[in-house]
């Protein structure tokens, strides 16, 4: 990647707007490629590969088959259960959606300059000032890409917007030191405590975002206002939602980030990213597991609460559901 200032750039996934999931107010939310991490669970499983990448959206396909002229690889062809992409020899050039009349075959990423990403996202600025919200920049990995993502949150705090870093904290200290200066918060996931736990559902132990985390706990403590670093924590079934984990959690955070953390937000897992899976050519693990009760929520969020942190800190989100049924409820946050 190059990073010259005059020309630096970066692989963004997408931009959503009007977020209320990715710090205090309304905010945009700038999704960039590339994840260290791998979780068996993850939700935006077009974020983890950081190059270009093509998916094909089914119900928009008439079976034209401009896209298997079109591509230059040879990588697409027309099988009964519809077009099938060779991710061994596709490139992401972006050709098969740029050629598909109906909008069935989606380019995945898009590469930005700084400047013209910062006027994007400037373009939101009255429901910022209006809701106490701002920019989040989140992922996929956004430390991947820290040139970018340094001089683009130095620019919003240069015009006076509130700026986020969501990182999952697997990242190199430097990336991370380039970036810390500009955020006016921190939101830190951590997923498991055990390292072989986390190496198991991830691919990789905990060690260095563990590390990472009480640094970022001790940065903000020292440099921003304390009210700027929040905690979250996926509630998936048969891998993160038990209670041992939970509860090894808070004594991290209670013992190692002491005073550092104003929320700990406990989030149901939800089953809404399947499609996605099938996009990409593969399967998820979690097709068939169920919603999280909300009583479970609630008994995890006690856990939490009695782990040794400030139990004003723990909340839970998400989609849930009554016991014995997997029809969804209202998100909530207790
Ligand atoms: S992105 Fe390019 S290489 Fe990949 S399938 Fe489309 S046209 Fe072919
Ligand atoms: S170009 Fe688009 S609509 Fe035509 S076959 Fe390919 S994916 Fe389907």
């Amino acid at each position: 990647m190059n990073i010259d200032q005059n020309t630096i750039e970066a692989l963004v996934l997408q931009i959503i707007r009007m977020s209320t999931e990715d710090g205090p107010g309304i905010r945009t939310t700038v999704f960039f490629k590339g994840c260290p991490l791998n979780c068996a669970w993850c939700h935006n499983p077009e974020s983890i590969s950081p190059k270009p990448q093509v998916w094909w959206v089914g119900n928009r396909c008439i079976g034209c088959r401009t896209c298997l002229s079109a591509c230059p690889e040879g990588a697409i062809c027309l099988s009964e259960s519809g077009v099938e992409i060779d991710r061994n020899v596709c490139t992401g050039c972006g050709t098969c959606a740029a050629q598909c009349p109906a909008m069935a075959m989606e380019l995945l990423g898009t590469v930005w300059e700084l400047e013209p990403l910062v006027a994007e996202v400037i373009k939101d600025r009255a429901y910022f000032n209006t809701s106490g919200g701002g920019v989040t920049v989140s992922g996929g990995e956004p430390a991947m890409q820290s040139p970018l993502v340094a001089l683009f949150l130095k620019s919003l705090r240069e015009k006076g917007l509130h700026t986020a870093l969501d990182t999952c904290g697997a990242c190199g200290r430097e990336a991370l030191d380039r970036i810390l200066p500009y955020a006016a918060m921190v939101l830190f996931d951590v997923k498991l405590i055990d390292s072989e736990e986390h190496q198991q559902f991830t691919g990789q132990g905990n060690r260095r975002i563990l590390e990472n985390l009480v640094h970022v706990a001790g940065y903000v403590k020292s440099h921003v206002h304390p009210a700027a670093l929040w905690i979250r924590t996926p509630v998936i079934p048969g891998a993160t939602d038990h209670a041992e984990n939970i509860a090894g959690i808070g004594r991290f955070l209670s013992t190692q980030l002491t005073g550092a953390v104003s929320r700990w937000e406990l989030c149901a897992f939800n089953n809404l990213c399947q499609d996605k899976y099938l996009r990409l050519g593969g399967k998820w693990q979690f097709e068939k597991a169920p919603l999280i009760t909300s009583g479970a929520m609630d008994e995890l969020a006690d856990v939490a609460k009695k782990s040794g942190v400030d139990p004003q800190i723990v909340s839970w989100s998400g989609a849930t559901r009554e016991t014995g049924n997997n029809s969804r409820k209202e998100a909530d946050v207790v």
